[in-house]
C-alpha cells in the first residue's frame, strides 16, 4: 500500500513540475512519518525514501536508533529549547526555527559539538493564531540576527499553510512565501541562503510546487491517516 501511495505522490510531483516547467529533481519529497511505526518507515525506505519528517523529539530519537543510517531526519515540529540537545546530532535540518531565543539555543548546542546545523525560518504567512512561526515583517530582522551565528546555516523558509478544503485557497500563501524568499535573497546577507522553500502538505503540495516549493512534506498521502491516542 505504501509503495503504491508513494508512487502516486511521486507521479503527482512530476506532473506538477511539468505543468510549470520545473525539473522534478528540484523538489525533495519529505515523507512525514510522525505517529507511524518503524515498519511503515522501512517500507517507504525500501521504496527509495531517504528523507523523513517528524515533529516530536522523542519520536526522532527512538526511530533514529532503529532505522538505517543513511536517512535524513527533518525536524518539522515546534522545538523546545531544552530538547535541542537530544536531536542536534541526528537531524539533517530543522524546519521550524521561529524565534531568536530558539536560534540562540541551537547555536549554543551546535557550538558545543562543533556542528553546523542547517535550518529554515518558519513563517506564519497566514498569521493563524493557532500556529507557530514568524510574521512576515519579522523575518528579515530575525535573519539579520541569526546570520551572525557561526554554527547555524539558514537555508531558506518554511510555512504551514492553513487547512483548507480547496488547495487553490492556499496559492496566495505559497506565493507570499516565494516572494519573501526572493526579497531576502536579493539582499545577499552573509551566511543567509535562500535555496529552500519547504511548503505544501498532502492537501496542497501540487499547488505549492507550482508556486516554487523545493521541499514538500507529505504524510497522509504516503502513510494514510494518522490516529492520535486520546
Ligand atoms: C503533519 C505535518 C505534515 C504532513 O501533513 P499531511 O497533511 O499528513 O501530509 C507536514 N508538515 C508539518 C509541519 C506537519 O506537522
Amino acid at each position: 500500500m505504501i509503495a503504491e501511495q508513494l508512487q502516486q505522490v511521486e507521479e503527482r510531483i512530476r506532473r506538477a513540475c511539468q505543468r510549470c516547467g520545473r525539473n522534478p529533481e528540484e523538489v525533495t519529497l519529505i515523507a512525514v512519518s510522525k505517529t507511524k511505526p518503524v515498519e511503515m518507515l522501512l517500507e517507504a525506505y525500501q521504496e527509495g525514501c531517504r528523507c523523513f519528517g517528524e515533529n516530536k523529539v522523542q519520536e526522532i530519537t527512538a526511530k533514529y536508533d532503529q532505522l538505517p543510517e543513511d536517512i535524513s531526519w527533518h525536524m518539522i515540529g515546534h522545538l523546545q529549547r531544552n530538547k535541542i540537545k537530544y536531536i542536534i546530532d541526528k537531524v539533517a535540518m530543522i524546519h521550524s526555527v521561529d524565534s531568536l531565543r530558539l536560534a540562540e539555543a541551537i547555536e549554543h548546542e551546535a557550538a558545543k559539538r562543533e556542528l553546523t546545523i542547517p535550518v529554515l525560518a518558519e513563517v506564519n504567512v497566514a498569521e493563524e493564531e493557532s500556529k507557530f512561526g514568524l510574521k512576515v515583517p519579522e523575518v528579515l530582522p530575525f535573519l539579520e540576527a541569526v546570520a551572525k551565528f557561526p554554527h547555524i546555516k539558514v537555508q531558506g523558509l518554511m510555512t504551514i499553510a492553513p487547512y483548507v478544503e480547496n488547495a487553490e485557497e492556499n496559492r496566495s500563501v505559497f506565493r507570499q512565501l516565494k516572494q519573501l524568499q526572493v526579497d531576502i535573497a536579493q539582499r545577499n546577507i552573509d551566511n543567509i541562503h535562500m535555496d529552500i522553500l519547504s511548503m505544501g502538505m498532502t492537501g496542497d503540495y501540487e499547488v505549492a510546487i507550482e508556486e516554487g516549493a523545493t521541499m514538500v512534506r507529505v504524510g497522509t498521502g504516503i502513510f494514510g491517516a494518522r490516529q492520535y491516542a486520546i
